[in-house]
């Protein structure tokens, strides 16, 4: 008999755990995954893919918008039935959740509906939802327990009154009007996809600018975009407290003031998932983050126990965390120490403009004192001109003046995220600015601006 269960025990079935059990599984070796919700995780349930979805639906709006101009005088944006979407959107959700396990179990791993925690190093209790326990053993172990929203505990009224991005998907009705607190990339997608459902949408962020640590221009250029459709975007203000009245909630600001709205969603912050883990059994402390310590091999204190994905805290993404796993099965099971390069990631915000980015922006260049040039332009689409309409797209791109290697592309507008996973590939190649512009135009295109930028910046 084996002295384990299972070659490899992984804890969570999202973005991260699932591609780790599929691929040792692949390997022939006996693997096992505990879920304590169902398969899919974050991405799948309630982050990137239901959001996208929301995103869809939002759009219509300003399509009516731009389709006026265009001579369909009588479209009309409504009325929209929340109901209808939510329910087609789980019930999507419920198809890709499915196909998940039944990749997981197509490739040979056993997929386990319990919670997980540690009774030794390489021990696990299991419980079942219905509270039975059985404890299982693993010559490996895989932590990929994602991450969980958090609300701020010291405001009176929201643990109580405020919403996370988990309730978005699932609101019983559509508010008239939400207030969200927070400026980081899913307050701002949540804005656009609320606005452009027809609530009424006021975004309150104590720093200066929304979207912290990306390029400050483009930071600008979409809080203005987002203030051009209608979205009230308030800076340098935090609630404090919340409270429910019979006009909705009154939110109390801390320059003295309130504001009102039906609903509020905390978009302030998220935590990496090690509550319940029982790390203590087995001597892992969470950093100051939360988040579980491992070496660039995903590898923590313990030799044979890894820790992938959003519980880790390098870059919260999913493309990211499928990534690490790959690089994990390398590393565990194929003799092939791998550590995934987070060099020029691209990343999409699906905020109402999109924005696409790879690479340095202009802040990080001058850090890290390198001598740049600036490229950039702010113009209408063909589209939006066409309409009269006011809205611009933002190009930039950040060129090193000693080598003339792009270091950072910025795009605000358009179909953005779709055109920084191309742009990606260049910044990634390394390939210089003279190689961009020897690139022909695709014509009529918003993206053909970018190999046609001549001008440096003053
Ligand atoms: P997860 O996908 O969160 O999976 C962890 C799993 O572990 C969960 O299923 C959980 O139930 C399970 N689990 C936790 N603890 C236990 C336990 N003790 N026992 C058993 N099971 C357990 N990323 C992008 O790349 N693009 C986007 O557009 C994007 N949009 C997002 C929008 C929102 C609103 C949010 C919240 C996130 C978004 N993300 C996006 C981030 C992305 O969802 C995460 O980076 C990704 O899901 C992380 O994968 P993971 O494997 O680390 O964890």
């Amino acid at each position: 008999m084996d002295k384990y269960d299972y070659d490899l025990f992984v804890i969570g079935a999202g973005s991260g755990g699932v591609r780790a059990a599929r691929l040792a599984a692949q390997l022939g070796l006996k693997v096992g995954v505990a879920e304590e919700d169902r398969p899919g995780g974050t991405c799948v349930l309630r982050g990137c893919v239901p959001k996208k979805f929301m995103v869809y639906a939002s759009e219509f709006s300003e399509q009516v918008h731009y389709a006026h101009g265009f001579g369909w005088t009588k479209a009309e944006a409504g009325p929209f039935d929340w109901q209808v979407f939510r329910d087609t959107n789980n019930a999507e959700l419920d198809r890709l959740s499915q196909i998940y396990t039944a990749n997981l179990v197509k490739a040979g791993a056993e997929v386990i509906p319990a919670h997980a925690a540690f009774k030794d190093e390489h021990h696990l209790v299991l419980t079942s939802k219905q509270g039975g326990e059985r404890i299982v053993s693993a010559k490996t172990i895989l932590i990929a327990t994602g991450g969980w929203p958090f609300l701020p505990q010291h405001c009176p009224g929201v643990l109580e009154h405020g919403l996370t991005s988990n309730e978005m998907f699932n609101l019983p009705e559509l508010p008239k009007s939400l207030a969200i607190v927070g400026g980081g990339y899913i307050a701002v997608e949540f804005a656009g996809v609320m606005h452009g459902l027809g609530v009424d949408v006021t975004l309150f962020y104590r720093g200066q600018k929304i979207l912290r640590g990306f390029d400050d221009d483009v930071r600008d250029h979409l809080a203005n975009e987002m203030a051009l459709r209608g979205i009230k975007v308030r800076t340098q203000i935090d609630p404090v407290a919340l409270k429910k009245t019979d006009a909705g909630m009154e939110i109390s600001l801390n320059d003295g003031t309130t504001a009102l709205a039906d609903q509020v969603l905390y978009a302030s912050g998220r935590k990496p998932k090690t509550e319940g883990l029982n790390l203590d059994a087995i001597g892992i402390t969470p950093d100051s983050h939360g988040a579980i310590p491992v070496d660039r091999f995903s590898r923590t204190t313990h030799p044979h126990i890894y820790a992938i994905g959003d519980v880790t805290n390098r870059l919260n993404l999913t493309p990211v965390a499928i990534r690490e796993a790959i690089a994990f099965v390398e590393t565990a099971f194929k003799d092939n120490e791998t550590a995934y390069d987070y060099e020029n990631i691209p990343t999409a915000v699906f905020s109402q403009p999109q924005i696409g980015t790879v690479g340095m922006t202009e802040a990080q260049a001058k850090d890290a004192g390198i001598a740049y040039d600036v490229y950039q332009t702010r113009f209408r689409s063909m589209k939006t001109a066409f309409i009269k309409g006011e809205s611009r797209i933002f190009q930039k791109l950040i060129v090193d003046q000693k080598t003339d290697v792009v270091l950072g592309v910025h795009i605000v507008g358009g179909e953005a995220g779709e055109l920084i996973q191309l742009a990606g590939v260049a910044v990634k190649a390394q390939l210089k600015k003279a190689q961009w512009d020897a690139t022909c135009a695709v014509h009529p295109t918003a993206a053909e601006e970018l190999v046609t930028l001549k001008d440096k910046r003053a």
